[in-house]
């Protein structure tokens, strides 16, 4: 039940120090949340599983943090390990005091931040999304969210455990930053018209064009990297992708 879960009462009061140790405020380096002040996390993938897609953009958006929710405990700790053994394993071989940075190349002037080496900007949460999304994440704080190959929940009177929904929509809306994009994938036809459906009739959404989706390096990630996607491609099924922005909210009247 909920009462298994802990979560933060408002995303100031989340800590994510622990998360993302490599990019942790320090005293010379205060910061919100426990981290540093130029990092917050941006990107998130709901319901993870694996990791899969996590794995593969963490290397691709190196300066950017990245978080999977999930709600199965044994899945979290799968990926939690994943990432402690990428770190170690990708962990520059120093003798500092810190192991998962480089030495700094920045210009003169410039804050002389250490580079993290990879996959310390990656990190899984084991959280139910449908519940507890404002509490991790401010208003307009992520640049993008992935719902990859979401449980269908089949029947009709199974439908409003579905991931996506008009109210769920808002929430969404809430945690993305205006030009923010929500993308989705799915090999159930009727989930993608149910996504797409709840999608285009929010008022905070546009469908991203099919030009645009073909230039997005996400969207090819997206359909060759996560556990689901890969277990469809065997299965020679079909993958149907829609994407969305996030539209500027209008005047106050
Ligand atoms: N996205 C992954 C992929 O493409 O390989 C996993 C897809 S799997 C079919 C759906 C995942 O969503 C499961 O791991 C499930 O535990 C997780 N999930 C379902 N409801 C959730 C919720 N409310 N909050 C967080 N995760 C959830």
């Amino acid at each position: 039940s909920d009462h298994a879960f802990e979560y933060p009462a408002c995303p100031s009061k989340m800590d994510w120090s622990s998360f993302y140790p490599a990019f942790a405020a320090s005293a010379e380096r205060p910061g919100s949340c426990g981290l540093r002040d130029d990092k917050k996390v941006e990107i998130a993938d709901i319901g993870c599983g694996f990791g899969g897609l996590l794995f593969a953009l963490a290397p691709r958006f190196p300066e950017t943090l990245l978080v999977g929710l999930e709600i199965r405990v044994s899945v979290t700790q799968f990926v939690e390990e994943k990432i402690r053994a990428l770190r170690n394993k990708h962990a520059p071989k120093t003798t500092s005091t810190s192991a998962s940075t480089s030495t700094s190349t920045s210009e003169p002037g410039a804050p002389a931040y250490a580079i993290p080496s990879v996959y310390q900007n990656v990190a899984c949460l084991r959280a139910n999304a449908m519940k507890f999304l404002p509490n991790y994440f401010a208003k307009g704080q992520l640049s993008k969210l992935f719902f990859c190959f979401p449980d269908p929940h089949f029947k009709a009177r199974k439908h409003k455990a579905r991931i996506v929904s008009a109210t769920l929509n808002s929430e969404y809306a809430y945690v993305l930053r205006p030009g923010g994009i929500v993308y989705t994938i799915t090999d159930v036809d009727d989930l993608h018209r149910w996504m797409v459906e709840h999608f285009e009739a929010h008022a905070s959404f546009e469908r991203v064009g099919e030009q645009d989706l073909e230039q997005d390096e996400c969207v090819k990630v997206m359909m060759t990297e996560t556990e689901e996607g890969k277990k469809v491609e065997r299965n020679k099924g079909q993958k149907l992708v829609a994407c969305f922005r996030r539209l500027e909210d209008p005047p106050w009247p």
